[in-house]
């Protein structure tokens, strides 16, 4: 009996996770410009330089009116729009037509909405009893000057980045986007489009794997695809671990005599598991290499779900976290199983559709036959339940835990 490889202890997901992260670098720090910070987290404290607005501003449209001036028909002065200054002095019997956000001429300490007022031949009628500071938005109401108005460590989301935008700042501090780069391996694989020959099926798992990696701010610098040969993925791995910081492998990572990937990684790189015991995707590689080990690389299986969800639990997260993100991770929730189901020894990731129920729960329902194989059971599935392994089967009803991938 051969004596088993230390790296091929069966981890827990949590254990696995931990390792992960303890690998995951934060990336180097850019400036780049608003219009590419979209998603991004921001790595600086941002402090207003000014008061917002500079100068009391209209809220509706309307008249400058001085609040305590009792006569009903007022001679108009001119209209103050916003972007100018007119020089426009308002006093008792007088008042200037003003647009939302024009700056209130002196004088003035109220707007008396348009609606309430009426143009007669003698001036402008006011239907109103102002208070002061009515329809103005004070000076500094929202920003003041010294204020921290975005916390390093923010998702930029459209109203951080318009914030910024405001305050005059033109690019922002946050990492680099990570280079990765996705080869899918297999003999057996031929690109969509082109005809099936005897054996031969379509790779999907690139397309997969390209299509999760949109949404997460990086870069694809390569995608493709090699047959099971040393040399072809030798070279890929070669090159991409000197130029990516994230290399995602599909296939090849198995017991099987082509899992060429596998050896290739112990080889080439500094492998630190590739078991798990979960399913689907127990075989799962994760290793580091080049300089200080600076890039990760994951090694999926090929069965298409297995890599998917092994994308999902383990390759996502990392790849947010290089990034800055806090919450790298899906959020979780409790819900409740919709049918008996039946555990196995590992930590089970099930496909389902989650529904929120009469009474506020989420049921989870099984997307269909949960084999590895089976991506169509993965579409419209927008959580993966995750079954622990115990010896008595579970019934409909009972809690577990979930991974949403997806709005309820
Ligand atoms: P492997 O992990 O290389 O042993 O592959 C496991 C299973 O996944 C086999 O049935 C493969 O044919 C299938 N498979 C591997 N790579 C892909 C791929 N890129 N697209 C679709 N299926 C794949
Ligand atoms: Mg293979």
């Amino acid at each position: 009996m051969s004596t088993p490889n230390p790296l091929d202890r069966l981890l827990e997901p949590a254990e696995a996770t931990a390792i992960i992260r303890a690998h995951t670098p934060l990336l180097d720090t850019e400036h780049a410009p608003l219009a590419d910070l979209a998603g991004r987290v921001l790595l600086e404290d941002v402090v207003s330089d000014e008061d917002q607005p500079p100068f009391p501003a209209a809220t509706m449209d309307g008249y400058a009116v001085v609040s305590d001036d009792a006569a009903p028909v007022r001679r108009v002065l001119g209209s103050q729009f916003a972007g100018t200054v007119e020089g426009l002095h308002v006093e008792r019997g007088t008042v200037a037509y003003i647009t939302t956000g024009a700056p209130l001429p002196p004088g003035a300490d109220a707007v008396v909405q348009i609606e309430r007022t009426a143009t007669t031949p003698d001036g402008v009628r006011i239907d109103d009893t102002p208070r002061a500071g009515q329809n103005i938005r004070p000076i500094a109401s929202d920003l003041k000057r010294g204020d921290r108005v975005l916390a390093s460590g923010t998702v930029l989301t459209p109203a951080a980045i318009g914030l910024l935008a405001s305050l005059g700042r033109t690019d922002a501090l946050v990492a680099r986007r990570p280079q990765v780069s996705v080869l899918a391996t297999g003999d057996e694989l031929v690109e969509p489009g082109q005809p099936l020959g005897p054996g031969q099926i379509r790779d999907s798992n690139r397309f997969a794997l390209v299509a999760a990696l949109a949404p997460l701010g990086v870069t694809v610098r390569y995608a493709g695809l090699a047959p099971d040969s040393d040399a072809a993925q030798r070279a890929f791995l070669i090159e991409r671990i000197a130029d990516s910081d994230v290399v995602i492998t599909s296939g090849g990572v198995s017991m099987g005599q082509k899992d060429l990937i596998k050896g290739l990684l112990v080889e080439l790189a500094t492998v630190h598991f590739r078991q798990v015991r979960m399913r689907p995707g127990k075989p799962f590689t994760f290793a580091t290499a080049g300089p200080g080990g600076k890039t990760l690389l994951f090694g999926l299986p090929g069965n298409p779900v297995s890599g998917l969800v092994g994308f999902e639990v383990f390759v996502r997260p990392a790849l947010l976290a290089m990034q800055g993100h806090q919450r790298a991770d899906r959020p979780h929730a409790r819900v409740r199983l919709a049918h008996a189901v039946t555990p196995i020894d590992r930590i089970d990731y099930m496909r389902v559709t989650l529904r929120r129920a009469d009474d506020g729960l989420l049921d989870a329902a099984s997307t269909g036959p949960q084999q590895s194989s089976r991506l169509a059971s993965f579409v419209g599935a927008n959580a993966l339940a995750i079954v622990p392994p115990r010896d008595t089967p579970y019934a409909a009803g009972e809690m577990v835990d979930a991974l949403l991938l997806d709005a309820v």
